[in-house]
């Protein structure tokens, strides 16, 4: 089956007390118990499984071709249930560029309770060998970055970690998996904050981890799940289950205008740099060409000018909205460093973009029409 048929086969829960077409809701915490003291359906409280939770995991599966998949309330308690996993001493590799979050929550949280990291320009193989430690254990990935959408070669940044015993895993956020699996390219886990893409219409808050295989990795991070309890809702994994269903229509869609938006900025006296991997001047696009479908729906450009200057532009455009966040339905604009504070590494002129399924046309004119403001 291919991808659009599968994103529809697997979002299907089947109700048998009315035959809906739409899946079913299961708000319920807890499920009825027989009198020998089995749970007949096999679901006994919402914290540890729920029908709609389980519905998005192995939707999840399906997508990233692993074998299981774990959902949680935000793509950050993904993260956070997958390094509670490892212990005190245990040295992990991030992008020096990584979701800004991502790297506070490893300085603020987990170097606390011992777990050592550096943090390191990823898309040079080289400072990958050198970072490796006896004590390493995960090379953490993140594949277009974010905000300077720099493109890590995935199966090869994999073979380095698992021929230092350690796992690679990959923050697929940005590409989706109608882009990239990175599964198929060796990764042990597929992390989504499915916030983003897979929700698709900016209002549910989530995250998912997709595992290649169903080991003893699996068996505690769904323990942590488990014991722990940062799940989503159920109405949150409907709505992401309903999200999957339109994924490849609106990654495909506002990829080709974030395609066009990159061309129309790299041609601007104003713009000093275009970020977009679908560019052939971009350091490494023929990374990006061998491991992606095509180049997703993110951009970011550096404007001639001053920090202020940067900031002022968000609010010179009409059509996309000043706001945080991505994959929605919706064109977003964003000054990057100034919501990722003060050691962000983000260049100071940076404009993040988050294309939308608007008419890219429209786009373009709107940026058009700000770049040529005062
Ligand atoms: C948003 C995002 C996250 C975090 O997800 P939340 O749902 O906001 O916790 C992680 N990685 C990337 C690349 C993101 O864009």
């Amino acid at each position: 089956m291919q991808f659009e048929t599968k994103a529809i086969q697997s979002t299907q829960l089947k109700d048998n007390t009315a035959g809906s077409v739409a899946s079913p809701l299961y708000l319920s915490t807890t499920f009825e118990r027989s009198a020998d003291g089995s749970h007949p359906h096999g679901y006994v409280y919402s914290r540890a499984e729920n029908p709609n939770r389980e519905l998005l995991e192995s939707a999840m599966a399906v997508l990233e071709n692993g074998e299981k998949a774990l959902a949680f309330s935000s793509g950050m308690a993904a993260v956070n249930a997958l390094f509670q996993a490892f212990k005190p001493g245990d040295h992990i590799l991030i992008p020096e560029d990584a979701y800004y979050t991502l790297i506070l929550l490893t300085e603020e949280v987990f170097s606390q309770w011992g777990l050592e990291y550096n943090t390191i320009d990823m898309s040079d193989l080289g400072n990958v060998k050198a970072a490796i430690r006896p004590n390493t254990k995960m090379i953490w990935v993140e594949t277009p970055s974010n905000p300077q959408l720099r493109i890590v070669d995935i199966e090869a940044v994999t073979k380095i970690a698992h021929q230092n015993n350690a796992i690679c895993v990959v923050d697929n956020t940005w590409a989706t998996p109608v882009l990239q699996n990175p599964l198929n390219l060796g990764a042990d886990i597929s992390m989504h904050a499915t916030t983003k893409y897979i929700g698709g219409h900016s209002d549910v808050l989530s995250g998912v981890l997709v595992f290649k295989k169903e080991e003893e990795l699996f068996a505690k991070i769904k323990l942590i799940q488990k014991l722990a309890g940062a799940v989503p809702s159920p109405f949150d994994c409907w709505l992401l289950t309903r999200g999957i269903k339109t994924l490849a229509l609106r990654v495909r869609e506002q990829t080709k205008s974030a395609q066009k938006i990159a061309e129309f900025l790299d041609n601007q006296p104003n713009v000093e740099k275009v970020y977009y991997p679908g560019l052939a001047s971009h350091a490494n696009h023929e990374v990006a060409k061998k491991q992606m479908a095509d180049f997703g729906a993110m951009l970011s450009f550096n404007l001639k000018g001053t920090e202020q200057e940067a900031l002022a532009f968000t609010g010179k455009v009409k059509l996309f909205t000043a706001a945080t966040s991505l994959g929605g339905v919706e064109s977003l604009i964003e000054h990057r460093k100034s919501i990722e504070g003060p050691n962000s590494i983000s260049p100071p002129n940076l404009i993040r973009i988050s294309v939308g399924l608007e008419n890219a046309d429209d786009l373009i004119e709107d940026l058009r029409n700000g770049l040529n403001q005062d």
